[in-house]
């Protein structure tokens, strides 16, 4: 690096270029970009360091550095971070719950709320279990009610009229506590797959409730009108209910809400009634949160992990977002009061499949799952260490009293986040999240019916060095969608390049729980299973996760459903 001047964005694919182009840069009336992604990364530093404390010299430094760990795409903030900062609109976000209360004031109000933040380029969550059941009394009308699932396709009218302005589809979380009376219309209320198609759904599962599962019991269903117990359900048959439903289409997905709460570093504040839209994110209502994830891809050097490295990224990282909190522009007061008040952050990983793979470790076997384990306690400690010597700096979050971390200051409530990173980790060509490899090598359909063979870039490399490539092979990789067995191909190669079929449902609730334990907040991860799964083999996934420690569980069976909120709303 030359004295003074920065080098920056040297590496970015074709693919990143046109995600940026079409979604991230500024653009003039015709639609064309007047940014560079070098001058995002300039702006988005600025802006970021503008919330510095400290000297004048200090500030410069900062932004130096901010702008060379994002743009050796070693970090990246969240997307509307990089899509708003330095600009008009200035939300910086991904994540948002709304209280949704039961009243008309108050569903109406939530919905004009979701309007104003999707329009930001945020996603919303929200608990619907407040709102009485369809069929229940409304004195003032002296009529029926609607019920909250009526409801939630009204918030899913007004996102899809909404369409955030060209840049992000609305994403929204749709939940609703076990004990609901209408929890099993909520259930099957995604059978039709035309409906509620701006929303993931899942069910908040009580630990009462999983118990009652074991035992095969009744369980209590309350009217959250004033709170009297209306009948008895059995558990496992709800449970199965769950099961088949999450087997045919994905969803309901289950939150562990206990286990949710029992985390809540704010208990004198508020309880958890929602997560965001992709579930890694639980918030207090008004509360928003952002997100940045560490590429650790980039963390490796010679086949090595480069500790030293990690842990000045984590700590800038920390940093960066703690700043994020100060140089937001809220899109309520609400959301502004509560967040600066617990001040959440979550930084988390990108990557990891393609770390795994450089270090020559599978995805599927007991040392990659205890090297995840590993760097995510490394990672939670030095996002820690560098939250509570930004206490001393800046003091620490303003919640703290009674907060569990009265005793020993910490400037933010919550720090760490493993979050899907489904458009940020095409801008840093690296696998998502902490996701295994989706394919080795894949047929993309380019304009004119042409097709191109996109093949991951550690594959191609390898492939070149041991002097097995060739674009038929390349091909037949694409076709079969997995490299397991091709003879042509070393065996100790095959073993690294997993995919997240050729995984097992157990290894992936293992390694999401291996995340889980060092994670503050959620792990966003999809448990695939071959469409010859049965519904026994969901159930026993479900359990696992349960039994792991897990926040909550997401299932794909493959074939299931071709079309999921966030996957087409990252490509139109
Ligand atoms: P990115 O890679 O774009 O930063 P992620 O895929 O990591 O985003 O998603 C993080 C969170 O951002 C999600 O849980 C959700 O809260 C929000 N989000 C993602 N996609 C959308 C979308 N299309 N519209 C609104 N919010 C979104």
């Amino acid at each position: 690096m030359s004295r003074g001047k920065i080098s920056i964005a040297p590496k970015l694919s074709k693919n990143a270029r046109t995600v940026l182009a079409k979604r991230y840069l500024k653009r003039d009336s015709a639609g064309q970009p007047t940014e560079t992604p070098e001058d995002m990364f300039r702006r988005v530093a600025k802006t970021i360091n503008a919330a510095e404390t400290g000297t004048e010299k200090n500030k410069t430094n900062y932004e130096k550095q901010f702008l060379q760990t994002m743009s050796n795409l070693d970090f990246l903030p969240n997307s509307p971070t990089l899509m708003n900062a330095g600009r008009e609109l200035g939300q910086l976000s991904a994540c948002f719950v709304l209280p949704v209360g039961d009243t008309m004031e108050s569903i109406f109000e939530a919905i004009k709320n979701t309007a104003l933040i999707h329009k930001s380029g945020g996603g919303t969550g929200f608990s619907f279990s407040r709102i009485r059941p369809a069929n229940d009394e409304v004195r003032s009308t002296s009529g029926v009610s609607s019920g909250p699932i009526s409801f939630m396709r009204v918030f899913d009218a007004a996102t899809e009229t909404i369409k955030q302005g060209g840049t992000r589809r609305g994403a929204n979380m749709g939940i609703l506590r076990v004990d609901h009376p209408d929890i099993m219309d909520f259930v099957m209320a995604k059978r039709d797959l035309t409906i509620l198609t701006n929303f993931n759904i899942s069910v908040g599962v009580t630990e009462a409730f999983m118990d009652a599962v074991e035992k095969n019991q009744d369980y209590d269903i309350i009217n959250p009108r004033n709170g009297k117990v209306v009948k008895q359900l059995n558990a496992t048959k709800v449970f199965n209910q769950i099961i088949d439903m999450a087997w045919s289409n994905g969803e309901p997905g289950i939150v562990f809400l206990d286990r949710l709460n029992r985390d809540n570093p704010t208990p004198h504040v508020g309880e958890y009634e929602s997560t965001n839209p992709c579930g890694e994110q639980p918030l207090l209502p008004y509360e928003s949160c952002n997100l940045g994830s560490i590429n650790l891809a980039n963390m490796v050097i010679e086949g090595e992990i480069d500790w030293d490295k990690l842990e000045l990224t984590v700590k800038l990282a920390t940093r960066f977002l703690d700043n994020v909190i100060e140089a937001n522009k809220y899109p309520l007061p609400e959301i502004d009061e509560m967040t600066k008040a617990n001040r959440k952050i979550g930084l988390g990983v990108m990557g990891w499949a393609d770390m795994l793979i450089l270090l020559n470790i599978p995805y599927n076997s007991q040392d990659g799952i205890a090297l995840g384990e590993q760097v995510m306690r490394f990672i939670n400690e030095k996002a820690h260490e560098e939250s509570k010597q930004l206490a001393k700096e800046r003091g620490p979050f303003p919640n703290i009293t009674g907060s569990i971390y009265e005793a020993d200051p910490i400037r933010n409530s919550t720090c760490t986040t493993i979050a899907p990173t489904g458009t940020i980790s095409i801008i840093a060509n690296c696998s998502s999240g902490v996701e295994p490899l989706f394919a080795v090598s894949y047929i993309r359909q380019v304009l004119d019916n042409n097709k191109l063979i996109e093949v991951h870039p550690l594959f191609e490399r390898i492939a070149k060095e041991r002097g097995f490539y060739s674009p038929e092979l390349m091909q037949e990789i694409a076709e079969k969608g997995t490299v397991q067995d091709i003879e042509a191909i070393p065996a100790d190669v095959r073993r690294v390049f997993v995919t997240s079929h050729d995984i097992t449902p157990n290894d992936h609730v293992l390694m999401q729980a291996a995340f889980q334990r060092h994670t503050d907040n959620a792990v966003s991860k999809t448990v695939n299973f071959s469409r010859e799964a049965t519904r026994e083999d969901v159930a026993t996934v479900y359990r696992l996760a349960y039994k792991e420690g897990c926040k909550g569980v997401t299932i794909y069976r493959d074939g299931s459903r071709d079309m999921q909120v966030l996957s087409v709303a990252g490509k139109d």
